[in-house]
């Protein structure tokens, strides 16, 4: 899953230093991403029991960082609205 969208970000990343638009495969691997990102940090903090919710440990605040890397630079809804417009070939109007 984490390598899957390591993986998605190389290939925008790649595209981006190329000069190729790369608007759909960017809008993918920010909405995988960001979904991943909150799924682990989440888990982290499950396994550690009552520790991953204790300051004194980075878990919690992981977390809750883990949920703003999903919604700035464009939320997870709008990242999938980007990638069906580009998929389906809707306009913004068509699809907003
Ligand atoms: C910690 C933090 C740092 C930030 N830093 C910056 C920054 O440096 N520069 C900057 O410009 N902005 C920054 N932002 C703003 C961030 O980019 C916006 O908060 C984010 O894009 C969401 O926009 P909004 O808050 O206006 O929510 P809205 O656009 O009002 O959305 C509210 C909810 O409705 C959903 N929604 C909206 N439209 C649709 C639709 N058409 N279909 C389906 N669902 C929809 C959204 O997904 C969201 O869940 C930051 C935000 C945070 C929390």
């Amino acid at each position: 899953m984490v390598k899957a969208s390591w993986l998605l970000t190389l290939k925008a990343s790649w595209m981006a230093d190329m000069g190729e638009p790369n608007n759909l495969e960017a809008s993918i691997c920010k909405c995988k991403a960001g979904r991943d990102m909150v799924w682990v940090s989440q888990k982290a903090v499950e396994l550690m029991g009552p520790l991953g919710c204790s300051r004194k440990y980075m878990f919690e605040k992981w977390m809750r960082d883990s949920k703003i890397g999903d919604i700035y630079e464009g939320t997870q809804q709008l990242q999938k609205l980007v990638v069906a417009r580009r998929i389906f070939g809707y306009s913004r109007e068509e699809l907003a």
